[in-house]
């Protein structure tokens, strides 16, 4: 086993400790993702059980051995077709003293259906095993908001990808094209530069669909004088990007060439504030205010960003209230946006990693306020 992944056992066998279990069951496959180097693909079960003194074992489907044994040395129990898999995890549960029920379990990866199995397997009631268990699911999602070098590597590769994506994109913004066939344009311009597959569903909105921050992308025709916003990411080896970039096809109209400079000036002074040791509301409100300031304040309408990793969304948000400090190897979106009903949008989002002093920004196409087509 590679050395950070025996690190990653240790703090969760030692949160275990803490929480008094004899072993906890990983669910999610991302957590597995990040544990093992695996996850699993399918509906199929797969347990990680680890006791709390002793190494541990991933259950999986007997179909799935050949792929999981090339990312990781983790001992593999497998169950085929047919079999109870949940015979083979209550006696891996025993044998690491866990019969009780004192495990800890992934409560946001773990459905109803699956602990009434382990529970019966175990030969619990239930609601028994609910009393006697505690949550894994903020240990692990603690532990992977702080990114090693290595995974903040991957995520700037998969942010590299972007570049080709927009300059593919801008190569084909003219009056005449559909929302659809620019998406299509960034995700192959993506997978041609390595990326592995779209981190999330790819948004580009057209004119007053741009003024939608969760419109989706669809048949619309885009025409002159009209915004165009591109929200999309890459992901490569499990790790993800994001960016949004919003451009025009021709002159910008007056109003909204305004709101660019104010979404620029809020996501500049937004990213001027991350550094170790900041409040994420501090963050959040750095670019508020800049926005309010210009008067645009109703219409900023979402939080200033979010953790990204292994998912698109995790741990920390950027968001008004939380008094979480930003520490080294977090990485975040910075991503203000103004949305002016029945006119247009604007947003401009990049991904930032914090650094020993301060922040190194990730993704690095232009933030110029850009006239094409
Ligand atoms: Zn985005
Ligand atoms: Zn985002």
């Amino acid at each position: 086993m590679n050395e950070r992944r025996s690190q990653r056992f240790t703090a969760v066998r030692q949160a275990l400790r803490q929480q008094g279990m004899a072993a906890g069951v990983v669910t999610a496959p991302v957590s597995m993702r990040y544990l093992t180097g695996w996850s699993n693909p399918s509906k199929r079960f797969a347990g990680l059980v680890i006791p709390a003194d002793g190494d541990p074992t991933l259950l999986l489907p007997a179909l799935e051995v050949e792929e999981a044994r090339s990312a990781s040395s983790i001992r593999l129990v497998a169950w085929h077709d047919g079999e109870d898999p949940f015979v083979a995890l209550a006696g891996l549960l025993r044998a690491a003293g866990a019969d009780s029920g004192r495990i800890s379990l992934e409560e946001a990866d773990l459905p109803v259906g699956q602990l009434r199995l382990m529970a019966g397997a175990l030969g619990l009631k239930p609601a028994a095993l609910i009393d006697a268990a505690a949550d894994l699911t903020p240990v692990l999602s603690a532990m992977r908001e702080c990114k090693d070098e290595d995974e903040v590597a991957l995520i700037r590769q998969a942010a590299d990808m972007l570049n080709p994506a927009l300059d593919a994109a801008l190569a084909s913004i003219r009056p005449g094209v559909t929302e659809r066939d620019i998406a299509r344009v960034l995700e192959e311009a993506m997978l041609a530069a390595g990326a592995d597959g779209v981190a999330f569903e790819t948004h580009v909105l057209f004119g007053p669909a741009s003024a939608l921050p969760h419109g989706s992308t669809g048949g619309r025709v885009l025409e002159r004088g009209q915004v165009v916003l591109m929200d999309f990411g890459a992901q490569y080896r499990g790790y993800r990007s994001d960016i949004t970039r919003t451009v025009c096809c021709g002159p910008w109209p007056d109003e909204l060439a305004r709101v660019y400079e104010v979404v620029l000036a809020a996501n500049l002074a937004a990213i001027a504030a991350v550094k170790p040791g900041v409040a994420l509301d501090e963050v959040d409100r750095a670019a508020r205010r800049v926005i309010e300031e210009a008067g645009y304040g109703e219409y900023f309408i979402h939080r200033t960003g979010h953790g990204l990793g292994l998912e698109i969304h995790e741990e920390p948000y950027v968001v008004a209230g939380n008094a979480k400090v930003l520490r080294p190897g977090h990485v975040i979106t910075i991503e203000p946006g103004v949305y002016l009903p029945g006119v247009g949008g604007v947003r401009i989002e990049d991904d930032v990693v914090v650094t020993e002093t301060g922040c190194s920004v990730l993704t690095s196409w232009t933030k110029e306020r850009l006239s094409v087509g």
